[in-house]
Protein backbone atom coordinates (compact mmCIF):
# COMPACT_ATOMS: atom_id res chain seq x y z
CA UNK A 1 0.00 0.00 0.00
CA UNK A 2 0.83 3.70 0.05
CA UNK A 3 3.32 5.24 2.22
CA UNK A 4 0.73 7.73 2.83
CA UNK A 5 -1.83 5.72 3.71
CA UNK A 6 -0.07 3.50 5.58
CA UNK A 7 1.06 6.22 8.03
CA UNK A 8 -2.94 7.50 8.04
CA UNK A 9 -3.69 4.25 9.49
CA UNK A 10 -1.04 3.36 12.00
CA UNK A 11 -0.08 7.09 13.47
CA UNK A 12 -2.43 9.86 14.69
CA UNK A 13 -1.72 11.62 11.66
CA UNK A 14 -4.07 12.27 9.16
CA UNK A 15 -4.04 12.02 5.11
CA UNK A 16 -2.27 15.49 4.61
CA UNK A 17 -0.33 15.67 7.65
CA UNK A 18 0.89 12.23 6.52
CA UNK A 19 2.26 13.50 3.34
CA UNK A 20 3.81 16.52 5.31
CA UNK A 21 5.81 14.12 7.75
CA UNK A 22 7.12 12.38 4.63
CA UNK A 23 8.20 15.24 2.70
CA UNK A 24 10.09 16.68 5.72
CA UNK A 25 12.13 13.42 5.90
CA UNK A 26 10.75 12.20 9.36
CA UNK A 27 9.44 8.28 7.45
CA UNK A 28 12.59 5.91 6.81
CA UNK A 29 11.47 2.53 5.00
CA UNK A 30 14.28 -0.16 5.89
CA UNK A 31 16.35 2.20 7.48
CA UNK A 32 16.25 4.60 3.94
CA UNK A 33 14.70 7.99 4.61
CA UNK A 34 11.58 8.36 1.81
CA UNK A 35 10.19 11.31 0.75
CA UNK A 36 7.83 10.30 -1.71
CA UNK A 37 3.85 9.94 -0.17
CA UNK A 38 2.89 6.81 -2.82
CA UNK A 39 6.24 5.33 -2.49
CA UNK A 40 4.57 1.23 -2.17
CA UNK A 41 5.25 -0.61 1.65
CA UNK A 42 4.88 -4.11 2.40
CA UNK A 43 4.25 -5.95 5.65
CA UNK A 44 7.66 -6.83 6.22
CA UNK A 45 9.42 -3.57 5.92
CA UNK A 46 10.63 -1.45 9.20
CA UNK A 47 8.56 1.89 8.92
CA UNK A 48 10.08 3.94 11.14
CA UNK A 49 8.04 7.76 12.47
CA UNK A 50 10.68 10.00 13.80
CA UNK A 51 12.87 6.69 14.02
CA UNK A 52 10.11 5.03 16.45
CA UNK A 53 8.98 1.48 14.41
CA UNK A 54 5.63 1.30 13.65
CA UNK A 55 3.71 -1.21 13.30
CA UNK A 56 1.49 -2.81 10.24
CA UNK A 57 -1.99 -1.84 10.00
CA UNK A 58 -4.77 -4.06 10.79
CA UNK A 59 -7.31 -5.33 7.69
CA UNK A 60 -9.38 -2.79 5.66
CA UNK A 61 -13.28 -2.45 5.84
CA UNK A 62 -15.15 0.46 3.20
CA UNK A 63 -18.33 0.71 2.00
CA UNK A 64 -18.82 2.40 -1.58
CA UNK A 65 -22.35 3.93 -3.52
CA UNK A 66 -21.09 2.14 -6.48
CA UNK A 67 -22.20 4.22 -9.55
CA UNK A 68 -23.40 2.83 -12.44
CA UNK A 69 -21.09 2.31 -15.93
CA UNK A 70 -18.72 0.51 -13.27
CA UNK A 71 -18.19 -3.39 -13.09
CA UNK A 72 -17.20 -5.30 -10.65
CA UNK A 73 -14.51 -7.20 -12.20
CA UNK A 74 -10.91 -6.65 -11.31
CA UNK A 75 -10.20 -6.06 -15.01
CA UNK A 76 -12.32 -5.08 -18.08
CA UNK A 77 -11.11 -4.04 -21.63
CA UNK A 78 -14.36 -1.99 -22.54
CA UNK A 79 -15.13 -0.68 -19.01
CA UNK A 80 -13.83 1.04 -15.97
CA UNK A 81 -13.80 -0.97 -12.78
CA UNK A 82 -15.37 -0.22 -9.60
CA UNK A 83 -12.20 -1.28 -7.48
CA UNK A 84 -10.28 1.78 -9.19
CA UNK A 85 -12.30 4.25 -7.64
CA UNK A 86 -11.15 2.98 -4.55
CA UNK A 87 -7.67 1.33 -4.92
CA UNK A 88 -6.04 4.26 -6.43
CA UNK A 89 -6.51 6.42 -4.04
CA UNK A 90 -5.94 3.72 -1.01
CA UNK A 91 -2.99 1.83 -2.86
CA UNK A 92 -4.51 -1.04 -0.59
CA UNK A 93 -5.36 -4.58 -2.25
CA UNK A 94 -8.94 -4.70 -1.47
CA UNK A 95 -11.22 -7.23 -3.11
CA UNK A 96 -14.77 -6.45 -3.86
CA UNK A 97 -17.41 -8.21 -1.34
CA UNK A 98 -20.05 -9.64 -3.67
CA UNK A 99 -21.29 -8.51 -7.17
CA UNK A 100 -23.52 -6.09 -8.92
CA UNK A 101 -24.38 -5.62 -12.43
CA UNK A 102 -22.82 -2.49 -13.96
CA UNK A 103 -26.08 -0.71 -14.48
CA UNK A 104 -27.19 -1.25 -10.95
CA UNK A 105 -26.17 1.49 -8.30
CA UNK A 106 -25.63 1.46 -4.48
CA UNK A 107 -24.14 -0.47 -1.43
CA UNK A 108 -20.79 -2.46 -2.23
CA UNK A 109 -18.25 -3.40 -0.09
CA UNK A 110 -14.19 -4.04 -0.28
CA UNK A 111 -12.00 -5.73 2.13
CA UNK A 112 -8.78 -7.33 2.58
CA UNK A 113 -10.31 -9.52 4.83
CA UNK A 114 -10.77 -13.10 3.04
CA UNK A 115 -12.61 -14.94 5.89
CA UNK A 116 -15.32 -11.73 6.31
CA UNK A 117 -15.86 -11.64 2.90
CA UNK A 118 -16.63 -15.35 2.81
CA UNK A 119 -18.89 -14.41 5.73
CA UNK A 120 -21.10 -12.36 3.61
CA UNK A 121 -20.94 -14.38 -0.10
CA UNK A 122 -21.06 -17.94 0.93
CA UNK A 123 -23.92 -19.51 0.21
CA UNK A 124 -24.33 -21.09 3.55
CA UNK A 125 -24.49 -17.73 5.13
CA UNK A 126 -28.21 -15.98 5.93
CA UNK A 127 -27.48 -12.03 4.41
CA UNK A 128 -30.18 -10.05 3.48
CA UNK A 129 -29.62 -8.31 0.73
CA UNK A 130 -32.67 -5.35 -0.09
CA UNK A 131 -32.75 -3.78 -3.26
CA UNK A 132 -35.06 -1.16 -4.79
CA UNK A 133 -35.93 -1.17 -8.19
CA UNK A 134 -38.46 0.09 -10.80
CA UNK A 135 -40.26 -2.29 -12.81
CA UNK A 136 -41.25 -1.84 -16.91
CA UNK A 137 -44.77 -3.46 -16.04
CA UNK A 138 -47.66 -2.82 -13.27
CA UNK A 139 -46.49 -5.48 -10.22
CA UNK A 140 -49.69 -6.94 -8.94
CA UNK A 141 -50.28 -9.03 -5.48
CA UNK A 142 -50.00 -12.60 -7.04
CA UNK A 143 -46.33 -12.01 -8.78
CA UNK A 144 -45.32 -10.33 -5.30
CA UNK A 145 -46.68 -13.24 -3.30
CA UNK A 146 -44.55 -15.48 -5.98
CA UNK A 147 -41.45 -13.53 -6.09
CA UNK A 148 -41.79 -14.25 -2.14
CA UNK A 149 -42.52 -17.81 -1.83
CA UNK A 150 -39.45 -18.97 -4.40
CA UNK A 151 -39.71 -18.72 -8.67
CA UNK A 152 -37.79 -21.26 -10.69
CA UNK A 153 -34.70 -18.94 -12.51
CA UNK A 154 -33.69 -20.55 -15.79
CA UNK A 155 -31.00 -22.87 -15.61
CA UNK A 156 -31.96 -23.49 -11.93
CA UNK A 157 -32.51 -26.79 -10.08
CA UNK A 158 -34.92 -25.45 -7.01
CA UNK A 159 -37.01 -22.37 -6.76
CA UNK A 160 -35.30 -19.34 -4.95
CA UNK A 161 -35.41 -19.03 -1.06
CA UNK A 162 -38.49 -16.99 -0.18
CA UNK A 163 -37.72 -13.48 0.22
CA UNK A 164 -39.60 -10.29 1.22
CA UNK A 165 -41.71 -8.65 -1.31
CA UNK A 166 -42.82 -4.66 -0.80
CA UNK A 167 -44.72 -2.52 -3.20
CA UNK A 168 -43.87 1.31 -3.00
CA UNK A 169 -45.82 2.16 -5.77
CA UNK A 170 -47.79 0.69 -9.01
CA UNK A 171 -44.08 -0.05 -10.34
CA UNK A 172 -41.31 0.18 -7.69
CA UNK A 173 -40.60 -1.68 -5.24
CA UNK A 174 -37.86 -3.44 -2.80
CA UNK A 175 -37.04 -6.93 -2.69
CA UNK A 176 -35.38 -8.59 -0.20
CA UNK A 177 -33.27 -11.56 -0.87
CA UNK A 178 -30.86 -13.85 1.11
CA UNK A 179 -28.92 -15.32 -2.30
CA UNK A 180 -26.64 -13.70 -4.56
CA UNK A 181 -27.29 -15.65 -7.91
CA UNK A 182 -26.08 -14.14 -11.11
CA UNK A 183 -28.55 -11.39 -12.14
CA UNK A 184 -31.11 -13.12 -9.34
CA UNK A 185 -32.85 -9.81 -9.02
CA UNK A 186 -33.66 -9.52 -12.60
CA UNK A 187 -34.19 -13.08 -13.23
CA UNK A 188 -36.66 -13.36 -10.65
CA UNK A 189 -38.46 -10.52 -11.95
CA UNK A 190 -38.52 -11.99 -15.43
CA UNK A 191 -40.38 -15.15 -13.89
CA UNK A 192 -42.82 -13.07 -12.93
CA UNK A 193 -43.37 -12.20 -16.58
CA UNK A 194 -42.07 -8.65 -15.67
CA UNK A 195 -38.32 -6.36 -16.23
CA UNK A 196 -36.38 -4.46 -14.20
CA UNK A 197 -35.44 -0.83 -15.49
CA UNK A 198 -33.14 0.50 -12.62
CA UNK A 199 -31.17 -1.31 -10.24
CA UNK A 200 -30.42 0.04 -6.58
CA UNK A 201 -29.33 -2.22 -3.38
CA UNK A 202 -29.36 0.39 -0.27
CA UNK A 203 -28.75 -2.72 2.30
CA UNK A 204 -26.83 -5.58 2.83
CA UNK A 205 -27.84 -7.11 6.29
CA UNK A 206 -28.21 -4.59 9.02
CA UNK A 207 -25.92 -2.18 6.75
CA UNK A 208 -27.48 0.75 4.59
CA UNK A 209 -26.23 3.07 2.35
CA UNK A 210 -25.66 6.44 4.11
CA UNK A 211 -27.93 9.11 2.92
CA UNK A 212 -24.82 11.56 1.97
CA UNK A 213 -22.88 9.26 0.37
CA UNK A 214 -22.79 10.48 -3.67
CA UNK A 215 -22.17 7.78 -6.96
CA UNK A 216 -18.48 6.62 -6.19
CA UNK A 217 -17.93 8.05 -2.76
CA UNK A 218 -16.46 5.84 0.05
CA UNK A 219 -15.77 5.65 3.40
CA UNK A 220 -14.30 3.08 6.03
CA UNK A 221 -16.64 0.65 8.20
CA UNK A 222 -16.89 1.33 11.76
CA UNK A 223 -15.63 -1.38 14.10
CA UNK A 224 -19.60 -2.15 15.26
CA UNK A 225 -20.30 -2.62 11.25
CA UNK A 226 -17.21 -4.46 10.81
CA UNK A 227 -18.72 -6.67 13.72
CA UNK A 228 -22.04 -7.00 12.00
CA UNK A 229 -20.56 -10.05 9.79
N1 LIG B 1 -29.49 -8.95 -9.00
C1 LIG B 1 -29.34 -8.53 -10.27
O1 LIG B 1 -30.05 -8.97 -11.16
N2 LIG B 1 -28.38 -7.61 -10.52
C2 LIG B 1 -27.60 -7.08 -9.56
O2 LIG B 1 -26.75 -6.23 -9.86
C3 LIG B 1 -27.76 -7.52 -8.25
C4 LIG B 1 -28.72 -8.46 -7.98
Amino acid sequence: MRLDFYLSHVTNLARKASKVAISKSRVTVNGEVIKKANHPVEENDVICLDAVPLAWPSEGYYLMYKPAGYVCATQDADHPVVIDLLETHLGQPLKVVGRLDKDTTGLLLFTTDGQWLHRITSPKSVCQKRYWMTLAEPIDDHALTQLEEGVMLNGEQAPTLPAKAERITETEIFLTIQEGKYHQVKRMLAAVGNRVETLHRDQIGPLALDEGLQPGEFRELTKDEVAYF
